[in-house]
């Protein structure tokens, strides 16, 4: 408790509670670590503002959602899951009690689905919104459409909801503006500098080729023996990179001799500790820990100890001038998680983590010379390089058929948005007017990539969901396969990952995925069975966890009145396979030449499948195959792949070139009201034509 008052927002909190209650949207401003996302929800509890309904807090990302509410909960002395929980996708740890809720923007995205005036909510509030995450820009947007007309903001509530915007960075004025300038409240905090060197190790030509990893090992380790006391944090990309630091860490700091080795004589050992999204939270809470007397801690970190979790004590950042991030990419016409420089933002905010209690040192490993050729200055936001088909999905289903016109704080390009309804239109989930159909409905209740929905709803209406739902959890968990570092234990791996390949009676990554779920729940010692055959037991415990979820929605589906019930007579296996054609057919190559193949999605990209496949070397038997994702390296590579026939998708394909992006342009922007929708049907039906080529979105 007595921690608490020391951080800047403690001064401002009944100035705080004031402006909240003052206005129906304010913007909060603040560095990162003044306490905006762990105290303003307990001081706006503490004002008595719950006895109105709930608050809400959304976070872009789950892990900070997680470690948030548990920070909070001890704060205010209760069980996590009471008055205090969280709720992430396939993780909902809330009850009747719960009236400080911390959350995904993803989760509350689809609460507002359901209830599109938030009435069980008092307050809401967006966090974390100069990451721009594509659910908080879409939530931005929704709130201030339903909520800052004084006349709606309380039709159906009965009191008017209060929408909090939260941002680190000072470019407020934006969203003010934006929000139809409501007040800012800036909680005034001092920062210590920091100086910022430049390394030699990464220039604008070797994005590819360094080692990057062995770099910031080195200066960490250099700092360690060379700097004062004081803690290090580490930024690095991903889990792998992750990992693979730390162990080299623990080797080299072994040889190090606290005698001679090291400047400052009160340091007497390394505490390396890894941070990234997918950790068991145990581990995660040891992160906030201060190091014993004379250790100095070194954390390795993902972009989530840039702003969404502040860690104290960190005197030294290493940079390493990477993230990863998802964009999508045109060549093959999908979204694809890379590796690309930080912004010139993003790295002064990383370096300014090193100054929040006293002066602090930043380490880039990159040259001035890439900052300056291969660092953008901003972040462009999410909204503006990724997918939008599950957001147009969305937006649709609330009954907001003018996408394009749609509030946005950042418009998406509009090929953007023409991709996302044409995808929608191909997958059946809107019709040519762009209204969304009986299965758009059923698609939106499912928390996954709307080709995986299709197919798991496919499978529903045939009632043999038990076949997709595992693979649908395994592709919603991280990578279940362990690639050992060591070659000879990667042998190892590989034969045990071939052998369950086999198992599974044809060769088909699906199938490997259904057949792993299965053997290792039917397992007497699961995680034994895993480790017998280098899966990573954690990765297998959640996906059990979200098919049972998955399973609950879907039951759910099937018992509403129209759901489609179908049949099908012939051989499971190739029952299962359709049911992934259902869902895959944008995701159809055919076999080229050599090993090479092209997709049939108009991009005709081509493709090889990736050495990880069970099909790698096998091409030569193959025709037609259908793939979940794919990794763009030097080459395009398709992942998890199964084959099928071409009599499966043939009636599938032509609808992937049916509508032309382009002709989409010129009636999208158009707000379809019933009316018109009544005159064009009948217009049509005048006309008595058979086929229309254009599409009315
Ligand atoms: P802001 O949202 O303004 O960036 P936070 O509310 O996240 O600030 O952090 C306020 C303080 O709470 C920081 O000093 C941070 O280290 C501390 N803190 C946050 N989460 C935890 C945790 N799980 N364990 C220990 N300290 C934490
Ligand atoms: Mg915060």
């Amino acid at each position: 408790m007595s921690e608490s008052k020391h951080l800047p927002i403690y001064r401002h909190k009944a100035e705080l509670i004031q402006a909240v209650k003052n206005s129906n949207f304010l913007v909060v401003t603040g560095e990162t670590g003044s306490g905006k996302t762990t105290q303003l929800p307990q001081y706006l509890y503490q004002a008595g503002i719950c006895k109105d309904g709930k608050i809400g807090i959304t976070q872009p990302r789950r892990v900070a959602a997680i470690t948030v509410a548990q920070r909070v909960a001890q704060e205010m002395q209760c069980t996590l899951g009471r008055e205090v929980g969280y709720q992430v996708r396939f993780d909902d740890c809330t009850t009747q009690d719960t009236v400080v809720k911390y959350m995904t923007d993803g989760c509350l995205l689809r609460e507002i689905l359901a209830d599109s005036l938030l009435s069980q909510y008092r307050v809401v509030i967006l966090d974390e919104v100069h990451e721009r995450s594509l659910s908080t820009d879409i939530l931005l947007g929704l709130l201030k459409k339903i909520f800052s007309d004084p006349a709606k903001a309380t039709s159906g509530r009965s009191v008017p909801l209060k929408v909090v915007v939260m941002s680190a960075t000072l470019d407020t004025d934006k969203l003010s503006a934006f929000l139809g300038d409501c007040p800012v409240f800036a909680i005034p905090g001092r920062t210590f500098p920091v100086t910022c060197t430049f390394g030699s190790a990464v220039g604008p030509k070797d994005i590819e080729s360094t080692n990057y990893v062995k770099e910031v090992v080195k200066v960490a380790l250099n700092v360690h023996t060379t700097e004062m006391a004081g803690d290090i944090l580490v930024f690095l990309t991903g889990q792998s990179e992750i990992e693979q630091a730390c162990d080299l860490l623990y080797e080299k700091a072994e040889s190090i001799d606290y005698r001679y080795d090291v400047y400052d004589q009160t340091v007497e050992g390394l505490l390396i500790l890894p941070l990234y999204g997918s950790m068991p939270t145990d581990q995660q809470r040891q992160i906030f820990q201060p190091a014993p007397p004379r250790i100095r801690k070194c954390v390795v970190a993902t972009n989530i100890a840039a702003t969404s979790l502040t860690i104290n004590g960190i005197k030294y950042i290493v940079d390493s001038g990477f993230v990863k991030q998802l964009n999508h990419n045109s060549r093959v016409g999908m979204d694809i998680l890379e590796v690309v420089p930080i912004s010139k933002s993003e790295a002064q905010q990383r370096a300014g983590r090193a100054g929040r209690t006293s002066a602090g040192k930043c380490f880039r490993i990159y040259t001035k010379e890439f900052w300056e050729k291969k660092m953008p200055e901003f972040t462009v936001p999410e909204i503006q390089r990724t997918s939008l088909t599950s957001v147009v999905l969305t937006l649709k289903c609330l009954g907001i058929h003018d996408v394009i016109r749609f509030p946005y704080l950042d418009c998406p390009e509009e090929r953007f948005i023409l991709e996302a309804l044409k995808q929608l239109y191909q997958f059946d989930a809107i019709d040519r007017r762009g209204r969304v159909t009986q299965l758009g409905e059923l698609m939106v209740e499912l928390p996954l990539p709307p080709g995986l929905a299709r197919a798991v709803l496919k499978a529903a209406s045939l009632g043999c969901q038990d076949l997709l739902l595992p693979v649908a959890a395994m592709l919603s968990v991280e990578n279940i396969f362990i690639r050992p570092g060591h070659p000879n234990k990667q042998k190892e791996a590989d034969i045990k990952h071939r052998a369950l390949a086999t198992r599974s009676g044809s060769m088909n990554d699906f199938a490997t995925l259904l057949t792993v779920f299965q053997a290792c729940k039917s397992s007497d010692r699961p995680s034994g069975w895993c480790k017998d055959n280098w899966i990573h037991w954690r990765a297998l415990k959640s996906a059990f966890a979200v098919e049972t979820q998955l399973q609950e929605i879907v039951a759910h589906l099937q018992r509403k009145r129209d759901f489609p019930v179908e049949t099908f007579d012939g051989q499971k296996n190739e029952l299962f396979r359709r049911c992934l054609c259902a869902g895959y057919f944008t995701n159809v190559a055919r076999r080229s030449v050599g090993k090479a193949f092209c997709t049939m999605d108009g991009h005709g990209s081509i493709v090889q499948i990736h050495p990880s496949s069970s099909l790698f070397d096998q091409e030569a038997e193959l025709n037609w195959v259908l793939f979940h994702d794919v990794l763009v390296t030097s080459r395009v590579y398709i992942r998890t792949v199964c084959p099928i026939q071409y009599e499966w998708v043939k009636d599938l394909l032509p609808k992937l070139h049916e509508v032309d992006v382009y002709e989409l342009s010129s009636v999208a922007r158009k707000e379809v009201t019933d009316e018109e929708v009544k005159k064009w049907e009948s217009r049509e039906a005048a006309k008595r034509r058979p086929e229309v080529s254009t599409v009315d979105v």
